[in-house]
């Protein structure tokens, strides 16, 4: 567990205030961290949240529950709060941080990541959350290929995907669905729209479930009927890109490396200029998270990262292919989490 005392030790802090959701869930462990804020102080942590949910922080929450409305809050700063208080900059507005100054006198200090440090290793508990997504999203990518044939609308589609996670235990979707087909798959995160599917199209789903609060995260790319040898050749070259990063994966490796292994295979096969993202990004509470892979990440890779390989190809008019996994970074290299099959695939 977290030891409070020395984390405010080491950044010279008397109180901090955490308000950023995902950081109150991954300390308390309370399912609407929007509605929750964790105070730290010398005595330990408290949750604070207000009289709607009573019966359910105390169910939930690790931490002991203070309950305080809008009208009480002043009081209850005023009391936890003084001294240097660290509050995180990105998770309270201006205006709020103006409030709070008056509500709790005391020099107010920004503070950076304090806790996604600690997120950015997995436990043992997250991984199994974020593999028990992983695996509903490939049951949800087996249920939906049936679905996939000229006439179906795009957004028939995401919402029969959506509604097998709900119905299957997922918490919500790890955020927006995309579905885009055609020349819409040039769109590496389109939304779906009303567009049917013809035959020679490309189709690209991606989408996440999640479960215990964790997301998971895993894009395929599909054709419909005669797909033209322009875009399979497109999408070998994507395939061939992401294998070669996914291979590379394990510890100590450095974000902007992996990405460059992927960049390079797509150059020499002339799609440098339409790989026009990072290779991936870090999975967890939230859907993006540290550590960055991408052209200029110097984040090292340790073991228990859950982390994204996802090269694309996108060009305008043409159509685009995107391949994602989402991989654990293990002691001795990695674990693919998302196992739906990845090769070409004609329906
Ligand atoms: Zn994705
Ligand atoms: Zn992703």
């Amino acid at each position: 567990m977290m030891d409070y005392g020395k984390l405010l030790g080491a950044h010279g802090l008397d109180a901090l205030l955490i308000s950023t959701p995902a950081n109150v869930r991954y300390l308390s462990g309370f399912t609407a961290p929007k509605d929750g804020q964790v105070i730290v102080g010398q005595s330990g942590a408290i949750l604070l949240t207000d009289g709607r949910y009573t019966v359910q922080a105390q169910q939930e929450s690790r931490l002991p529950v203070r309950i305080a409305g809008r009208e009480e809050r002043p009081q209850v700063y005023a009391g936890l709060l003084g001294g240097r208080i660290g509050f995180e900059a990105a998770g309270l507005t201006y205006a709020q941080l103006e409030t709070l100054r008056q509500q709790a006198p005391g020099e107010w200090v920004p503070t950076y990541g304090l806790i996604e440090q600690y997120r950015v290793r997995k436990s043992p508990e997250e991984i199994g959350h974020i593999r028990a997504a992983a695996q509903l999203a490939d049951r949800a990518l087996a249920h939906i290929l049936p679905f996939l044939k000229p006439g179906a609308r795009e957004i028939d589609i995401a919402l029969e995907l959506e509604f097998f996670l709900r119905k299957n235990g997922s918490e919500g979707v790890a955020f927006d669905t995309a579905v885009v087909s055609g020349p819409r798959t040039a769109m590496p995160h389109g939304s779906p729209s009303q567009r049917v599917l013809g035959p020679g199209d490309l189709v690209t789903l991606d989408f996440g479930a999640v479960i215990g609060g964790y997301c998971s995260d895993m894009t395929r790319t599909v054709g419909i009927g005669a797909v033209s040898q322009e875009l399979k050749r497109m999408y070998r070259a994507v395939l061939e890109a992401q294998e070669r990063a996914l291979e590379a994966v394990g510890p100590g490796r450095i974000g902007k490396e992996l990405d460059a292994l992927a960049r390079q295979v797509l150059e020499e096969k002339g799609y440098g200029p339409y790989f026009s993202h990072g290779l991936g990004h870090g999975v967890g509470l939230l859907i993006h998270e540290a550590p960055g892979l991408n052209k200029i990440s110097e984040d090292t890779l340790e073991p228990g990262m859950v982390i994204t390989i996802e090269p694309g190809v996108y060009i305008p008019d043409v159509g685009g292919v995107r391949i994602e996994d989402l991989v654990l970074v293990t002691e001795g290299g990695y674990e693919v989490l998302s196992q739906a099959p990845k090769g070409w695939l004609e329906l």
